[in-house]
């Protein structure tokens, strides 16, 4: 009997965040959760319907390039966390906030990264999950 207790403790109480406790890896979620903390400190500024800057509270010029098509279910950062990572970043994160949604798109939440219990990958571990994301091919 494999017994592996897990705590999550949920450190910003959005549902977002809730939704990605459930659905990711412990791993994956503890980078995203890094994230959305960090996510109320940007501004996000509508430039049109599907594009936004966001940018740190602090700043006053520069930020993030947010491509967002909610019907496409498609985002997209200049800052390419996600690309690299396939972790959501702050960026995205704050834009959909901001624009009430509350749940992560699907698109966003990648297999590797999800807690699917019935679906074992026995040579992976956490520490071969702290590399790039190059073994990914879109
Ligand atoms: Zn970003």
């Amino acid at each position: 009997m494999q017994r592996k207790v897990q705590k999550i403790s949920l450190k910003t109480g959005s549902p977002m965040e809730s939704h990605a406790a459930a659905v990711l890896t412990p791993y994956a979620f503890s980078k995203l959760q890094e994230e959305l903390v960090l996510a109320p400190q940007y501004a996000s500024l509508m430039v049109d319907q599907t594009y936004f800057i966001v940018r740190h509270h602090t700043d006053v010029d520069g930020g993030c390039k947010v491509v967002w098509i909610p019907h496409d279910d498609f985002i997209s950062c200049s800052c390419h966390l996600f690309e690299f990572s396939g972790i959501l970043c702050r960026h995205v994160l704050r834009v959909l906030s901001a624009n009430n949604c509350f749940h992560i798109p699907d698109r966003c939440l990648p297999t590797r990264w999800r807690n699917i219990n019935c679906f074992h990958i026995p040579m992976m571990g956490a520490d071969d999950l702290n590399g790039d994301g190059l073994s990914s091919v879109g």
